[in-house]
C-alpha cells in the first residue's frame, strides 16, 4: 500500500470514490484555486521566517509570528524543525518521508525544549476555522514516536486568516500513545480493508458540486459559470 497521510485517510472518510482515484488510480488532480495558492504563499513566509528572520509581507502570515514568539519563549533554547517532513513505519518506528511508510505528513512548525522532554507543533490554517482534531492527533503521535525522550506536547491550529480566531490547542502526554496508534490504527485497517475488496463506493455530500475533481462521477455536478 501507497504511504498514507491525513489527508488520504481523510478524503477516504469524506469519499472513498473520491479517495480512491485522487490516490489509488491517481488519474484526477486535487484542484489549484486561488486560495490554496494564497495559503502556499503565507507558509513559505512563515518557514522563511522562522529560519531567515525573512519580513513577512502577508497580513496573514503575519499573524502566525506570536506562536513562533511564544514557542521560543516558553521553550528557552529550543531547537525548531519547519516544514518537518516525517514517516512512520507499520511498526510505529521512524521513518523516511520519501522512503516506504505506513503514515507520512509534514509538520508546520515543531519546536523541541532543549533537553527534549517537551514540544509545540503548531499548524498554520488559512482557511475557515473547523474543530477537527484529528490532524493534531496524528502529528502528536508522530512526535511521540521520533523523539522518545518527549512527554508532553502541545498541538495547535493556528487560525490565520482574520486573526481574529482563537487557536485549537490540545496538549498530549506520553500516555496518550497507544490510544492514538489505536485510533490511526483503525483508519488504516478501513483503506486496506477497501484495498482488498477493490470497492471504493461513492459518498455524495456538498463536495459534488463542483468542488470534486472526479467530474466522470455520477454524483458530479458542474458548477455554473
Ligand atoms: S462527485 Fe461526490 S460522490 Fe462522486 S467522487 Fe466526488 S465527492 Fe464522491
Amino acid at each position: 500500500m501507497n504511504p498514507l497521510s491525513f489527508s488520504a485517510i481523510n478524503t477516504f472518510d469524506t469519499c472513498p470514490k473520491q479517495f480512491h482515484h485522487l490516490y489509488i488510480l491517481k488519474d484526477v488532480r486535487s484542484k489549484t484555486t486561488e486560495a490554496n495558492l494564497w495559503g502556499t504563499k503565507c507558509h513559505k513566509q512563515l518557514e522563511e521566517y522562522i529560519k531567515e528572520g525573512s519580513e513577512i509581507t502577508e497580513p496573514a502570515a503575519r499573524h502566525g509570528v506570536p506562536y513562533i514568539t511564544a514557542a521560543r519563549t516558553t521553550l528557552l533554547g529550543c531547537s525548531e524543525r519547519v516544514e518537518w517532513k516525517w514517516g512512520l513505519s507499520a511498526d510505529w518506528e521512524p521513518a523516511e518521508f520519501f522512503g516506504d511508510p505506513m503514515l507520512r505528513g509534514v509538520i508546520d512548525y515543531l519546536a523541541l525544549s532543549e533537553d527534549q522532554t517537551k514540544a509545540v507543533v503548531v499548524d498554520w490554517k488559512f482557511g475557515k476555522k473547523k474543530e477537527d482534531l484529528r490532524q493534531l492527533s496524528l502529528f502528536a503521535l508522530a512526535v511521540f514516536c521520533h523523539f522518545p525522550a518527549v512527554g508532553k506536547i502541545r498541538t495547535i491550529y493556528a487560525w490565520l486568516k482574520t486573526g481574529d480566531d482563537t487557536p485549537t490547542v490540545k496538549d498530549y502526554v506520553r500516555d496518550d500513545i497507544e490510544i492514538l496508534k489505536c485510533e490511526w490504527l483503525g483508519s488504516i485497517r478501513q483503506v486496506e480493508e477497501r484495498l482488498e475488496v477493490d470497492v471504493f463506493p461513492p459518498k455524495p455530500s456538498g463536495l459534488c458540486r463542483g468542488w470534486c475533481p472526479v467530474d466522470s462521477c455520477t454524483h458530479y455536478v458542474a458548477p455554473r459559470g
